[in-house]
């Protein structure tokens, strides 16, 4: 519950911010990113969406 949210990770070896990703709290399967139209996570498995509030 004290989760933040941390869903980017620097990557020093590359120079990147990448995406962690996330488990869908329904099956624990692990979510994609997707980022337009609005930033979201989808699970490919129970199609469990969960929206970020991502400012730009
Ligand atoms: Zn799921």
């Amino acid at each position: 519950m004290a989760e933040r949210h941390k869903l980017y990770r620097f990557d020093y070896s590359t120079g990147k911010i990448v995406l962690k990703n996330k488990k869908c709290p329904r099956c624990s399967s692990v979510m994609a990113f997707h980022k337009s139209p609005l930033g979201r996570w989808q699970c490919g498995k129970c199609n469990y969406v969960e929206f970020t509030s991502e400012k730009r």
